[in-house]
């Protein structure tokens, strides 16, 4: 099939293009997405495997679109548009969403309760975003955080270890993620004021998410505070943001 994938994109790649004016629109207030033709391109092509849907009557508009689409491209820019394969739809809602929660104990007692979440991945279906945090919220990318949660589903259930490049060392990645987080968790613990969000210590998937968020947003203070898991990054995603 890989020929068949690739005839397409090409073709999509010479019938269709990103309007200048839309581009600039939808990613212009967005410091940490690369403008350069090799993003515009890929994004294209996400925009043309990918389906959008609208949750509660939200118009899910063409700059919103692109806006989702630019700042999902950016995790896979050196990586290609198959690590995104198993799922096409991406579920925006206005605002933040509840879902039920159910969970049986050990006494096999039945526990339910609602969260209110503003992005969602899940294994195997869409990714589900709430487009006021995804759009207004300066603590949190909804978009990179919902698709690295993504990546790191592509050999199992989200876990923070993503499938890592031949010549990676899991050794090595697993020593630094683990530091990193048990740290963290403790600063969490002890009540400290954190520079990444708290959400983080949730589990290690969560970790995964949140750093990568910071990996591609703030780059400098990402190495400078956790230089062995930067490097890590680095290796996974294919590219030094710095
Ligand atoms: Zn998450």
């Amino acid at each position: 099939m890989g020929w068949l994938t690739n005839w397409r994109r090409r073709r999509v790649l010479e019938k269709h293009r990103i309007d200048d004016a839309l581009w600039q629109r939808a990613t212009g207030g967005l410091a940490f997405v690369p403008k350069t033709e090799k993003l515009k391109e890929l994004t294209l092509l996400f925009l043309a495997e990918k389906e959008f849907a609208g949750a509660h009557g939200l118009e899910v508009t063409e700059e919103m679109r692109v806006s989702i689409a630019a700042q999902a491209c950016v995790p896979i820019l050196e990586l290609g548009l198959d690590w995104y394969a198993g799922f096409t739809g991406i579920v925006v809602y206005p605002g933040d969403f509840r879902v039920q929660r159910e969970q049986v104990d050990e006494l096999g007692v039945v526990h339910e309760w609602a969260d209110e979440l503003a992005g969602e991945a899940m294994p195997g279906g869409p990714v589900v975003l709430s487009w006021d945090a995804t759009a207004n919220d300066p603590y949190i990318n909804v978009v990179v955080h919902e698709f690295a949660h993504k990546l790191d589903m592509l050999n199992g259930p989200a876990d923070g270890l993503p499938p890592l490049h031949a010549g990676m060392d899991r050794a090595a990645w697993a020593s630094a993620f683990e530091e990193a987080y048990e740290g963290f968790c403790d600063a969490v613990d002890r009540g400290k004021e954190t520079w990444l969000d708290p959400y983080a210590a949730e589990d290690p998937s969560e970790f995964f998410a949140v750093i990568s968020e910071a990996f591609f947003e703030q780059p400098a203070e990402t190495k400078q505070r956790y230089p062995d898991v930067y490097d890590q990054l680095r290796l996974f995603y294919r590219q030094d943001p710095l």
